[in-house]
């Protein structure tokens, strides 16, 4: 039996998360369940799951999460410093599903504590990469990749020194052929309606901008220690082929599958076994072809943007993380176009001094002096 401590399971992954949790119950059983405000639905999935420990970020909503659990033996806390108790608490493996930079603490704390860590939360190791791989080496933790891309390449990566690039695809998103003009007009609705994966809003728009494609090339550096200029990307708009690793003799090993998150979701919550999983097979021959072409970084800079923070290093990932949610949250709430979102993260980028965090403390710093400077930006287009 797995014990299982969730973060961020109100959300997508926390949703797929949880179907196959409940699949699995000889298998799997459920330590602790977070959420940022939605409490709930958090009650009702801690309910629904038999959770020993429900948490949620949001210390306003403690009260009505209490009265929630009330008739149960379900322990209830809020705020951070809870979420970061919660994640260090004995389990066999932490998922770490919440959204944005906000998810670094606890995850780092899981870490620390010597906890295997499933990651969907990208951010976290865009934002402390170098931090969260160090702990995981010192502590003997298991850092396990969820994102779709990188457990295809957990799957296929062989010896490094074998290895000659790391290809990740991506959809190319619901604008891929839009013109640039167009871009300028089109509504979060849109680009929050992603053509082959269901995900949640932050995400579906850093895929319609390709940023997140620019944060997973920064994700993947880290998981899989290459240089930069051995990660590539190529777009390829059906979603079945997820990553690709070239070998120094020419051969190319690729992860194919379905375009459901319960593929690698299961892999990684029953690695090194695996489990069956209720997803749509995979059928080549009614998908009929599948296309490839170059990404086009002059309709999506973002993209570049992120390439040259990965490049430069230390700080620059965290900073264009910082300034990628403001933007993306501005965007998100109508205050700010598509095109200005890459906008505001260059102009970040170039407002704010470079230096090498070393702790917690310095990314946290980092990435406040980063968000305030994207709100300043973001303010400024806002009126433009
Ligand atoms: P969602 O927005 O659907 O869910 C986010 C989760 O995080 C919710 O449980 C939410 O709680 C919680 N949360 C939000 N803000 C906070 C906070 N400040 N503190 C604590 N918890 C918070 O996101 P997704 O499931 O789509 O994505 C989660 C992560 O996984 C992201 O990093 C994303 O990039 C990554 N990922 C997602 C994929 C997908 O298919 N969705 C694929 C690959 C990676 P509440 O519901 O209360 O707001």
């Amino acid at each position: 039996m797995k014990r299982i401590s969730l973060l961020g399971a109100t959300g997508s992954v926390g949703t797929s998360t949880l179907d196959l949790v409940g699949r699995n119950p000889d298998r799997f059983c459920i330590e602790v369940l977070t959420a940022g405000k939605d409490w709930v639905r958090l009650a009702e999935l801690a309910i629904a799951h038999r959770a020993k420990l429900a948490v949620i970020a949001d210390e306003g909503s403690l009260a009505a999460l209490q009265e929630a659990l009330a008739h149960t033996d379900i322990a209830v806390a809020a705020g951070p410093a809870a979420l970061v108790e919660a994640a260090r608490r004995p389990a066999d493996l932490v998922l770490a599903a919440i959204v944005g930079a906000a998810g670094l603490p606890p995850t780092l704390a899981a870490l620390e504590a010597g906890i295997a860590v499933a990651l969907a939360n990208k951010e976290a190791l865009v934002c402390a990469g170098g931090l969260m791989t160090a702990t995981a080496a010192r502590t003997g933790a298991a850092l396990l990749p969820v994102d779709s891309e990188h457990n295809a390449i957990f799957q296929v990566l062989g010896a490094p020194e074998t290895v000659a690039h790391i290809t990740l695809t991506a959809s190319g998103g619901p604008f891929r052929t839009l013109p640039l003009a167009e871009m300028a007009r089109v509504t979060p609705a849109q680009a929050v309606k992603h053509p082959t994966w269901s995900m949640g809003a932050k995400i579906s728009v850093d895929s319609a901008t390709l940023m997140n494609k620019g944060l997973e090339l920064i994700e993947a550096y880290h998981l899989f220690r290459v240089r930069p200029d051995q990660l590539r990307v190529l777009i390829h708009p059906q979603s079945l082929v997820h990553g690709l690793v070239e070998y120094i003799d020419g051969s190319v090993l690729a992860q194919l599958g379905p375009a459901d998150m319960r593929v690698p979701i299961a892999h990684a919550l029953a690695w090194p076994e695996r489990i069956a999983t209720p997803v749509t097979r995979l059928d080549l021959a009614a998908a009929g072809r599948l296309d490839f072409e170059a990404a086009d970084r002059e309709r999506f800079p973002a993209l570049a943007i992120a390439e040259a923070a990965l490049a430069a290093g230390g700080c620059r990932p965290c900073v264009l993380n910082a300034a990628n949610e403001v933007a993306v949250a501005a965007f998100l709430e109508g205050r700010i176009g598509f095109l200005d979102i890459a906008i505001v993260v260059a102009e970040t980028l170039d407002a704010v001094p470079a230096h090498c965090p070393q702790s917690l403390a310095d990314v946290e710093a980092m990435d406040g002096a980063a968000r305030r400077m994207a709100h300043s930006f973001a303010a400024h287009r806002a009126q433009a």
